[in-house]
Order: C-alpha cells, then structure tokens, then sequence
C-alpha cells in the first residue's frame, strides 16, 4: 500500500513532468473504481485547454490541480501513474488516461481498484489532520490527554488515519523501532520521553523514505518505473528471524500479528 513517501514521489514527478502543461483530454477506461467515476465534472475539470497546474498531497492522497477545479486521488492499495505514448489502452488495469495537447501524457493504473478520483468542493470539510513530516505537529498530537490516555497500541494510533495523514504499516514498524517502543504498548503507558521520541524518529525515517524514493514492496513503482531503495534501509519490516541490527543488540526480528496485520520488532530493544 503506498504510503506518505511513495505519494510524495508521485506528487513530486507529476509536478516536475506535467505542471503547467495544457490539457488535450481526459478518458476514463471503466465505470468505477472505489467510487463511480463523476465523469461530466471530472470531464470539465480536466477539459481541453485547461492548465494542470499540478499537484499536492493532503495526508495520503494526491490533489490534482487545474485552472477549472481540483480532484482528490486516492491510490488505495496498489494505485499508481505511468507514462504513456498512445491514446490506445495499453497498460494492464489502466483506468485514466490523461493527455496534453503537447503529446505527453499520463495514466492511472491500479490493479486493485481501491483507489478513487474525487472532484474537490470547495465546501468540502476541512479535517485537520497532522502532518507527519512535522515534528512539532507530531508532539504536539502525542502529548494531548486525548492521546496520551486512549487504550489502543501505539502503533494502531500512529496508522489512524483520522488523526494523522500517511503513515502506514512500514514506516510505524520502523519509527517504533527507531524510538525502542514496542508496537504492541499501549498509548497510556508511553512516557513523554517516548512521546518526544518517536516524535522526532517519524519526520527522519519520512524524510528519508522520501529521497530514497520510497519503499518497493508488492507493486509499488515510481512514475518513471523505478523502484524506490528505502525497504534495503529496513530494520524490522519483513526481516523476520533475523538479526537486530543495533549494535550490540542479540536480539532476533520477530514477527506477530496485530489486528490481522504483520508486525515486526525486537524484543530486546522495544519495550512493552
Ligand atoms: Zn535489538
């Protein structure tokens, strides 16, 4: 599932190819995807003539920008863009294609159809929800009573997706690790020490993630094909059995389950 740091990466190629380009058209190569299609808005959006003034990311999803209006993407679990060089539907489960009048062009590709496009309103509301890319933020959230009291692992906080936008399950594994919290603690027994912390470990490992290109697990690709190098600087994640890699440390990665989802740590340096 892409997270913070792959959707950072899209944003910032679909900027850099296509930001400021002049739109030929859009197509849409099927019905739905987590969502009907609002294809006469969307169509209107992304009409010819209009400038596709680029993109942002809001938490994990993408804001696609033209001088008509703006569309929420969410990848869902396996979305992606590719570029593409026919009007003809050539890529497996390309579902938007989009064109410029220069000849270049881009489509959405997403095996699993969990994703969606969503015209923007501008009453939408407005959630605030934190960045993680911001360490004050991030204290911030932690050290609330709202926080700091809930009876959930810290990890499932840390993937609430209402309170904080983007981290997933690989880069909650790897900051719990960083900040020597086990997963499974629960929010009320992490200290304020902990707290400031992982607080400082999540912008790091994010930032990082970032210029690496993101992780490659599953599918994910960058726009120009390539996979991204952050799942090599992995400590936990998926490296069941063997070695921590702290200095010193005798300890042996270990997998458990958490909510039907994989967690990975080490049992020496998180502490429950
Ligand atoms: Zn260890």
């Amino acid at each position: 599932m892409p997270e913070l740091p792959e959707v950072q990466n899209f944003a910032n190629a679909l900027n850099k190819n296509y930001a400021g380009l002049k739109i030929k058209e859009i197509k849409f190569h099927r019905e739905n995807l987590r969502y009907p299609f609002e294809k006469k808005e969307l169509s209107e959006i992304f009409a010819l003539g209009n400038k596709f003034v680029g993109c942002y990311r809001e938490g994990k999803q993408l804001v696609l920008e033209t001088s008509q209006g703006s569309v929420n993407v969410s990848l869902g679990m396996s979305g992606s863009f590719k570029p593409i060089h026919s009007s003809k539907v050539k890529e497996k489960h390309q579902h938007v294609s989009l064109f410029f009048e220069n000849g270049e062009a881009f489509a959405y590709v997403d095996p699993r159809r969990f994703g969606f496009w969503k015209v923007k309103k501008a009453n939408d509301p407005v959630t605030l929800i934190c960045d993680p890319l911001i360490q004050k933020d991030l204290e911030d959230l932690f050290l609330t009573e709202q926080v700091s009291s809930k009876n959930c692992s810290v990890k499932d906080l840390l993937m609430d997706q209402k309170l904080i936008g983007g981290i997933g399950n690989i880069y909650a594994l790897e900051a719990l690790y960083l900040a020597k919290i086990s997963p499974l603690k629960l929010c009320s027994n992490v200290t304020i020490k902990e707290w400031k912390q992982l607080s400082n470990e999540i912008p790091k490992i994010l930032l990082k993630a970032i210029e690496l290109g993101g992780s490659s697990v599953a599918t994910y690709l960058s726009l120009n094909g390539t996979k991204g190098s952050f799942q090599d600087l992995h400590q936990v994640y998926g490296r069941t059995g063997e070695n921590c890699l702290k200095k010193g440390c005798k300890g042996v990665i270990q997998r458990i389950v958490q909510k039907g989802r994989s967690s990975w740590l080490c049992p020496f340096c998180q502490k429950e």
